[in-house]
């Protein structure tokens, strides 16, 4: 399979290193968001075939965690080289599945990934347990051992970077893994799986299943998974979290929503703000789980705040995902669309103040695309659906405070805790506010960066578990402890 023999094609699974197709396959069609045309069909997993996928994962595993930790490390460096000189059609790949510009996928999905799985391979050799004395004649140690067959399950926003993100630490941690992609963005985990073998990876320790919820279900309640990482919402999140429950006691790593604050300190630049502000709401067409979506503004900037937002989403370039220089998409689907374009209706059902925005879009010859102008609401309040709510679309809530103490509260008053971040040039400030707000992930004078080396992960219902740094390899592993006797046993029956 290429980029150009897609179109129309028959999706299949990929198991064991091969693409397989079957006749008693329900299937469903991947549409291209930007022209509601569809570009081909999906066939959903048989139980049968996700049985067979985790079986060839577990007799992949078991002799990928015998081969040396630096023959493991050089297959997947040479993977990640592969996977980046395939970036342009990686990239190609993500615009047609989920509507992002190619300017965008071209340097920074498929680039996100590649240096997550070259950053695992570098340190998988650093996985190392401890030696501990105990008494004189006695000492312990503790290995780390790999789990097993891991289930990957992921969102549709960020689709090939996601599926990397999850291999990178549990094939460097020496699991295999079955890989279900969001039945709406299939197409970049299929050829990823691919050049994976090409490069060498060996057969079956990455398999792709296609499917929505039905298959999710099955992969969560498979005994022979022995653990999950996901991502998508809270509510899934719930359920694949009581399914891994239910048949087997699965460890499982959850990467779920947000609605994260973003601060415009009193002292803050207002243009750099507006900067940051347009990139923590309208990259990606606001379809991003760390979005900055409630943005707090001290009252007495509001006008001038506004006023710079303004001029800058009047100039977003919104149009063909495909053509270089569009910077805003159509969002993922005809569903999205309908949700995010409700959500806009009840800011305005409530009373917020469209600054601009709030339409659908019938952009010429992409008439039948998902469209919508990037929205921004003014004269908030923090009852509103729009502020309580993750949307996962392009719409901005500004909301303004006038202490800091209140401004504390009201942006930890939410279940969510993905991210949060400030612009200020007061280095107290920021660091008061770093450590009083309730987030995974913390930035100052900047949003959106995620590099390989730094942990992330959610607080409260935006999750747990650890994604990149070294934590996220050990989280694909069991800690052993083995203890010696070096001098004589003593028994009470003796
Ligand atoms: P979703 O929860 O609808 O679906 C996620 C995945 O779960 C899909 O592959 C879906 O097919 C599968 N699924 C659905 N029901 C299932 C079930 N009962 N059991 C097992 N699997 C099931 O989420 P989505 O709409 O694809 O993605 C958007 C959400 O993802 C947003 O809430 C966003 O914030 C979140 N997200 C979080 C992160 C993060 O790192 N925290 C990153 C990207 C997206």
């Amino acid at each position: 399979m290429n980029t150009g023999e897609l179109y129309m094609d028959v999706i299949g699974q990929f198991i064991n290193g091969e693409i397989i197709r079957s006749t008693e396959s329900r299937q469903f069609a991947k549409i291209d968001p930007s022209t509601g045309s569809e570009v081909a069909f999906v066939q959903e997993a048989l139980e049968s075939q996700i049985d067979s996928a985790i079986s060839a994962a577990k007799i992949a595993q078991v002799k990928w965690a015998l081969t040396p930790p630096a023959q493991r490390s050089t297959i997947l460096l040479k993977a990640a080289d592969l996977i980046e000189l395939h970036n342009d059609e990686l990239a190609q790949l993500e615009t047609l599945d989920t509507g992002k510009p190619i300017f965008d996928t071209q340097r920074v999905d498929i680039a996100g990934g590649v240096s997550v799985i070259r950053y695992c391979a570098s340190i998988l050799m650093a996985l190392d347990g401890e030696q501990i004395p105990v008494t004189g004649s006695m000492f312990a140690y503790t290995k780390r051992e790999p789990l097993g067959v891991i289930a990957g399950i992921g969102a549709w926003n960020y689709p090939t970077q996601i599926a990397m993100w999850k291999l990178a630490p549990a094939l460097a941690a020496g699991c295999a893994m079955v890989f279900k992609p969001s039945e709406v963005t299939p197409l970049g985990a299929m050829r990823l799986a691919e050049i994976l073998v090409e490069a060498g990876l060996p057969r079956g320790l990455f398999n792709v299943v296609n499917g929505g919820a039905k298959v999710g279900r099955y992969l969560c309640e498979h005994p022979s998974i022995a653990k999950i990482s996901f991502t998508g919402s809270i509510p899934t999140g719930k359920s694949v979290m009581a399914l891994g429950a239910s048949s087997s006691l699965k460890k499982i790593t959850l990467e779920l929503g947000g609605k994260s604050p973003l601060i415009i300190w009193s002292d803050a630049d207002l243009s750099k703000a507006a900067e940051i502000a347009m990139m923590a709401n309208f990259f990606s067409s606001g379809q991003v789980c760390t979005s900055g979506t409630r943005v707090f503004v001290h009252k007495s900037q509001q006008d001038s705040f506004i006023e710079k937002i303004k001029e800058r989403v009047r100039n977003i370039k919104i149009g063909d995902p495909k053509n270089p220089i569009t910077r805003f998409g159509p969002l993922v689907s005809q569903e999205q669309l309908e949700r995010v374009m409700a959500f806009v209706a009840s800011g305005k059902n409530e009373g917020a103040r469209v600054v601009c925005g709030g339409e659908r879009m019938q952009l010429e010859g992409f008439e039948k695309g998902y469209y919508m102008e990037p929205t921004v609401f003014s004269d908030c309040h923090d009852q509103m659906r729009i502020v309580k709510e993750e949307i996962f679309g392009p719409v901005m809530s500004i909301l303004t405070y006038e202490s800091e103490t209140e401004l504390i509260a009201r942006a930890n008053n939410t279940e969510f805790g993905l991210a949060a971040g400030v612009v200020t040039q007061n280095l107290n400030v920021a660091h008061r506010l770093a450590a009083s707000i309730e987030s995974g992930i913390f930035w100052i004078n900047t949003w959106g960066q995620v590099p390989p080396q730094l942990p992330v992960s959610g607080q409260k219902q935006s999750g747990y578990g650890q994604e990149n740094g070294i934590d996220a390899l050990r989280e694909f592993t069991k800690l052993k402890s083995v203890l010696i006797q070096t001098g004589e046993f003593t028994s009470t029956f003796a």
